[in-house]
């Protein structure tokens, strides 16, 4: 198993909050050419890779597209538990400025339990465990077996929002991270055997904003300036020539009135190939 090659789609649901019936926030594993690579750590991603029969002990490259909280909330407490789980080895994590803030607060924050897991149980020091790395557009990778690039997206008010093109094993995944249609994104997503975008079903927008019923216009602005429609995830992917689509960040994910065929019908006019409308747990091969 360790050596297939697969997206497995954790949680797609697009933003933090979480209800009866929820689908969970953002967090995707990358499994190629033996590697495996978390990509943002929404709440949930730890169950989330257990579930694909990931072993937390093994993790060593984590990729956090953005500083807003359904992408990194459960981050600290990941790695905590790959710790618990008997992690030995270094846990490298790539991510936007402003994440080693977080990451010092984490371990700040649960001093009194390190130390006692260092002192009482042997465990090796977390705290030199880990590398932040800190991400700009270009070229983040360049390995023999794996190359990562990353371009800005159009996620206002962040600026540092990134798409991620992941390669190894001749094959190639691109995460879209949250932005708005980005006509350039077809660009760098470009003969991809996989893009994983995000996408919003423009047509139950009113009701989502009836739902949560506060300061409606300025939120659904906020939704058209910084998130994609899934027709236009669709452009994006037809434009690129991928292989396959999967959407995922979903908007709305638990609204009973909009099941997969709503999804199906936004994208139909405009992308014929593949496509996976994302569900928690949903595993895409690749091979
Ligand atoms: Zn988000
Ligand atoms: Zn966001």
């Amino acid at each position: 198993m360790q050596n297939e090659n697969y997206v497995a789609l954790l949680g797609t649901k697009g933003g933090p909050a979480i209800r009866p019936g929820s689908t969970m926030p953002t967090s995707s594993l990358l499994s190629l050419a033996g590697r495996q690579i978390v990509i943002d750590c929404g709440l949930g991603v730890t169950r989330g890779l257990v579930d694909q029969g990931v072993q937390l002990r093994d993790l060593s490259l984590i990729f956090i597209t953005h500083l807003h909280s359904d992408h990194y909330l459960e981050l600290g407490p990941l790695i905590h538990t790959a710790w618990t789980a008997g992690l030995q080895s270094r846990i490298d994590v790539w991510g936007p400025e402003g994440l080693d803030a977080y990451w010092d607060s984490f371990l700040a924050s649960m001093k009194a339990d390190i130390d006692l897991r260092i002192e009482d149980e042997g465990r090796p020091n977390l705290r030199e465990m880990v590398r932040l790395h800190t991400i700009d557009e270009g070229t983040v990778i360049e390995g023999p077996d794996l190359k990562v690039k990353a371009i800005r997206t159009i996620h206002p008010p962040l600026v540092d929002c990134f798409a991620f093109s992941f390669e190894a094993a001749g094959r190639r995944v691109v995460f879209s991270g949250d932005t708005a249609y980005m006509p350039a994104l077809a660009e760098f997503a470009r003969g991809a055997d996989l893009l994983v975008h995000e996408a919003m079903l423009e047509s139950a927008i009113p009701a989502l904003l009836a739902r949560i019923g506060y300061d409606n216009e300025k939120l659904k602005e906020h939704l058209f300036r910084s998130h994609t429609c899934a027709a236009d995830a669709a452009r994006t992917a037809t434009d690129a020539k991928v292989l396959r689509l999967a959407l995922h960040h979903l908007l709305p994910s638990d609204d009973p009135d909009y099941t997969q065929q709503h999804w199906r019908d936004a994208v139909a006019p405009h992308w014929d190939g593949m496509l996976h409308v994302g569900t928690d747990g949903m595993r895409i091969d690749l091979d």
